[in-house]
């Protein structure tokens, strides 16, 4: 018998109609003699009308008391699909994060799964029930409700498949899989048959917004097969597993992600230090630096350049301002209508001229880079968010075209 771990997204069981279809979908699996675990994300935007609700009463909310309240999201979806099962005649039953084992570190809001405790799911599956879990929850030391981070429940599903070493984890969604773009934005973007942990990896790092990218970096961890597939039809999906050479695409993938936000300090003393003196400071204050480049001085001057979140941009530019005494920065620019456009792809390690060209790519659609940064399977541009939506389908033109 071959144990089968599904997880649902918040579109795929929106409301009643979707939850008797993904009903139907998981009795299908159990009646072809499988047993099935299921993971269930909030219903539709649930997740973010309890932030909503949250905002409107305290926006300084503790991190406890929101997951409190973002967890039941999740409870309303395992109940409604528990009952639609029964509806159907199947033995079910509904496991909240911590009924399935799930503990977790202390992070609030943002907590990760140290272990599962797999006694009580090891025994309803024993009794041939099909479980279904509430994903993005579990419990942390003090016993109190902690949730994984927007997104969560895939790793959830992951987590669960590690655990009981299912034969597969199904991860379905509204869309048929993996794709090499963004089709909302680009017109030649086709669906991938099979990637890569690597590449999934950097793909939900930079800005596809398939999977959870914690998920993915737990499947390659433990070696879970994953399939990411459509909750609405029946075509094969996109697997997710430690690919052969066979298929190895110079490009795999290509991103857009416009949620970052470009500082750049002009002019700063060029001496020892300073980009500790920087990267230190936002550091201390939790910030994320993505993309950074240095300009190589001329012995006096010289300019530190980096990326951050949108969200992060006010905070950053706040601490260095206020610690400008020290930096000496001349001028310190900033700008948030950036997009960070990248091409990921395993084959491009032993691969000279990849990034020559995309960036040729990018000056026959006359888009001019503000930074560059390249790692052994991906390379990143900065560029003008205007621009971006151009770039990516002259990238796709040049390396995906079918
Ligand atoms: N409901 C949570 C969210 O919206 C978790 C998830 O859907 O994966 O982020
Ligand atoms: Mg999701």
């Amino acid at each position: 018998m071959k144990l089968i771990v599904q997880k649902y997204g918040g579109t795929s069981v929106r409301d009643a109609e979707r939850v008797m279809n993904v009903a139907r979908r998981i009795t299908d699996t159990y009646k072809a003699g499988n047993n099935v675990i299921v993971a269930v994300s909030a219903q539709g935007d649930t997740t973010d009308d309890l932030i909503a609700k949250a905002a409107e009463i305290n926006p300084h909310a503790s991190k406890r008391e929101m997951d409190m309240l973002l967890s039941t999201g999740e409870q309303i979806s395992i109940a409604l699909l528990a009952m639609a099962i029964e509806k159907l005649g199947y033995p079910v039953i509904s496991l909240t994060g911590w009924q399935a084992g799930f503990h977790t570190n202390a992070r609030y809001t943002n907590a990760r799964i140290k272990n599962i405790d797999t006694e009580r799911l090891h025994a309803e599956l024993d009794r041939r029930r099909i479980v279904i879990v509430a994903g993005f929850q579990g419990i942390n030391k003090y016993d109190d409700i902690t949730t994984l981070g927007r997104g969560g429940s895939d790793t959830s599903a992951v987590a669960l498949a590690a655990a009981l070493h299912a034969d597969v984890c199904e991860i379905y969604t509204d869309v048929d899989g993996v794709y090499t773009a963004d089709p909302r934005i680009c017109k030649g973007a086709y669906k991938l048959d099979e990637i890569s942990y690597d590449e999934m990896l950097e793909l939900a790092s930079l800005g596809a917004n398939v999977l959870h990218n914690r998920s993915v970096e737990m499947a390659k961890k433990y070696n879970v097969k994953l399939s990411v597939r459509s909750s609405l039809n029946n075509n094969e999906g996109t697997y997710v597993k430690e690919v052969s050479q066979v298929e190895k695409m110079l490009v795999r993938g290509v991103t857009r992600d416009n949620d970052c936000a470009r500082i750049a300090l002009c002019g700063v003393e060029d001496t020892p230090g300073k980009a500790f003196q920087v990267f230190g400071l936002l550091a201390g204050a939790n910030i994320c630096v993505d993309l950074i480049i240095q300009s190589i001085g001329d012995g006096k001057t010289k300019d530190i350049t980096f990326t951050v979140a949108e969200s992060d941009m006010d905070a950053a530019l706040e601490l260095i301002e206020k610690n400008n005494d020290v930096i000496k920065a001349r001028e310190i620019k900033s700008k948030k209508e950036v997009s960070k456009v990248s091409i990921v792809g395993a084959g491009m390690v032993n691969n000279p001229g990849v990034a020559a060209g995309m960036f040729e790519a990018l000056r026959d659609a006359h888009v001019n880079i503000n930074m560059i940064a390249t790692s052994e399977i991906k390379v990143s541009v900065l560029v003008d968010q205007k621009d971006a939506e151009r770039a990516v389908n002259a990238i796709h033109d040049k390396f995906l075209s079918k």
